[in-house]
């Protein structure tokens, strides 16, 4: 426990969210620039600059690095460097303002339909859709024109066309929240309406809508920029970015700069908060953190100069010496799994037991590369299938050996099958993947691979969609699957945990049944030592990534080591023990917090 927390430093999440933000660069040479822009535009009635609306005619159009006038002037001879910075203020303050009042108006919006659902939610999502369904830039025109030129209509005009995005995007994300179980919680616990939404929903969707507005914060810029360029927005003299491109498009081939300066403002300003706007929405999305910006890779990556241990056990259908799987945190390897060795010859079936977070599973996925990379990394060891060694493997023989050599069972059925398939044509996939059969032969095979792990009527049960079965059935199509392709190694990880005693009883019968039938070697992955004894009959000890404690199943029942281990063992109840059986594991706790 103390080396796992010596590794894991505690960083507060506020902390790491501003390094995450500052170790993407690209976001933090975008807040930079931004914060650089936007100190300026608000220091600028305070810098030592001409009068931005002075006129004089006799300094016309005089080019960059005047004397006296840095970026030059324009047509009427006023200084761009100061339009420029005074233009960037106002275009900040409409752009930013403009994507608060759709951020809120279009947030409120659609957190109302989507909380309230039914006739609300269908009223207001069609006064959305009827906003939608104009084109985006006339409707911006339409309302300028109704309400007359000026920054301010302007203003409205790009709040109001950008509601609908926030309101879409707002309501989807509350949909999803309406009927979790923490709000019908709150719900039954007498809150108001209103209050539920404020203090359940809205902290949840709350990234959503921050999201939403650094990415489109940039675009709203642009679209007030747009409207002042065709001169709908701001009114002469004063000057926005957009309208002060629009006077220089006179003299774009006379005078480029005029244009031009304004122009890369607004790509600076934009290209900026667009960075910065991924930036944090890559921060504020969990799934994205941990550098996993890249989606995983086919397999997990190797280590280059690992260290690779010769094969102890040369008959053995698996055997694993030495492996340290970790998952990278920044510059960091934090290890999972720290040396462990272990073999399955065929025929034989080893319990890999330890309590949940000790390393079992990714033990099991780093033996066909599936550890997901990045983060993942092997950094030693050597994984044999029969004296092949599998980190050595080229990637397509490693990928054409999943499910055809090495097969898995997973935890929970109704998560690993496909939701909207048939589960006959799911085991027909399994098949089809490796072997090449005709249609009707695969169908065949694959209900004779149903009726074998016990599926009443598999001929019709083929037909039925996984939430049609029960757990214990669902369990059963997962294990058709993996015997599809007769593997040499069935890696099971916590097959049985979700389902009740009785049909965990009849799986384990069933694993056990086939993998004596067909000499397969099996990995069976637990932390229950009642299960252990039922099938295994080898078993492995596995804690904080090691393993403590190998040997024969009835062994190390009768006559276990290690105090770890002893715990598991007391941890299977018995029946008629009573209160006799809490005491006997608490006290076993207790010893073992004076021990260590
Ligand atoms: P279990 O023994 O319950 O199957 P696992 O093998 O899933 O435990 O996890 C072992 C350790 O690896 C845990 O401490 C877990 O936090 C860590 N771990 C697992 N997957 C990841 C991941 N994708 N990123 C970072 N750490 C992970
Ligand atoms: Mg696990």
């Amino acid at each position: 426990m103390s080396a796992r927390a010596a590794t894991a430093p505690p960083a507060s999440p506020r902390l790491t969210a501003w390094r995450l933000l500052a170790n993407n660069r690209l976001a933090a040479a975008g807040l930079c620039l931004i914060l650089l822009i936007a100190l300026l535009a608000l220091l600028v009635p305070l810098l030592p600059l001409p009068d931005p609306d002075a006129t004089a005619p006799a300094e016309r159009l005089k080019p960059v690095l005047t004397e006296g006038h840095l970026l030059g002037t324009d047509q009427l001879g006023r200084d761009i460097l100061s339009r420029l910075l005074w233009g960037a203020r106002i275009s900040l303050a409409v752009g930013l303002t403009a994507t608060l009042i759709a951020a809120v108006l279009g947030s409120a919006v659609g957190i109302v339909a989507g909380y309230a659902g039914g006739r609300a939610d269908n009223l207001m999502m069609r006064g959305i859709d009827m906003l939608m369904a104009f084109p985006y830039i006339l409707l911006a025109l339409a309302i300028v024109a109704a309400l007359g030129p000026g920054l301010m209509n302007a203003l409205y005009a790009i709040a109001v066309v950008n509601i609908p995005f926030f309101a879409r995007n707002v309501r989807g994300v509350t949909l999803g929240y309406a009927h979790r179980e923490f709000v019908d919680a709150a719900r039954l616990s007498g809150k108001r309406p209103l209050s539920i939404v404020v203090t359940e929903v809205l902290p949840n969707v709350l990234p959503v809508i921050v999201i939403t507005m650094s990415t489109t914060a940039g675009w709203m810029i642009l679209e007030t920029a747009g409207l002042s360029f065709l001169g709908l927005g701001a009114q002469p003299p004063q000057a926005d970015l957009g309208s002060m491109l629009g006077e220089g498009r006179a003299q774009l081939f006379t005078a480029p700069h005029v244009s031009i300066v304004p122009g890369i403002m607004i790509f600076l300003i934009v290209i900026s908060l667009n960075l910065l706007g991924d930036g944090i929405r890559d921060v504020l999305d969990p799934r994205l953190r941990s550098g996993a910006l890249a989606r995983p890779g086919p397999v997990t990556h190797v280590a280059p100069g690992r260290a690779a241990p010769r094969n102890t056990a040369k008959d053995a259908a698996l055997s694993i010496e030495g492996l340290e799987t970790g998952f990278r945190r920044g510059r960091d390897v934090l290890p999972a799994v720290r040396g462990v060795s272990l073999n399955v010859r065929p025929g034989e079936c080893l319990g890999l037991i330890g309590e949940s977070g000790s390393g079992k599973s990714v033990t099991a996925l780093s033996v066909m590369g599936l550890v997901a990379s990045p983060p993942g990394l092997i950094r030693n060891g050597a994984i044999y299938l029969k004296d092949e060694d599998v980190l050595t493997m080229p990637e397509t023989r490693l990928i054409a050996s999943r499910g055809s050599r090495v097969a898995y069972v997973f935890q929970d059925p109704l998560t690993t099958l496909h939701p909207m398939m048939p589960v006959g044509q799911q085991v027909e996939e399994a098949i089809a993947a490796h072997q090449l059969l005709g249609a009707a032969e695969r169908r065949e095979k694959a209900v004779t691979l149903l009726d074998k792990v016990g599926i009443p009527d598999a001929r019709e049960r083929a037909r039925h969609y996984p939430h049609q079965l029960s757990g214990g059935q669902r369990q059963r199509v997962g294990i058709a699957m993996a015997l599809a392709n007769d593997p040499e190694v069935i890696v099971a990880d916590e097959p049985t945990t979700a389902l009740d005693v009785t049909v965990q009883a009849r799986i384990l019968e069933l694993l056990r049944d086939l993998q004596r039938e067909r000499g397969m070697a099996l990995l069976f992955i637990t932390h229950d030592f009642g299960v252990v004894s039922e099938i295994c009959d080898r078993v492995a000890v596995m804690k904080d990534g090691e393993i403590v404690e190998t040997g024969e199943t009835r062994q190390v029942l009768a006559d276990p080591q290690h105090a770890y281990t002893k715990r598991l063992i007391a941890c299977v109840p018995e029946l008629g023990t009573g209160d006799r059986f809490l005491e006997r594991v608490a006290g076993l706790f207790r010893r073992e917090a004076q021990v260590s």
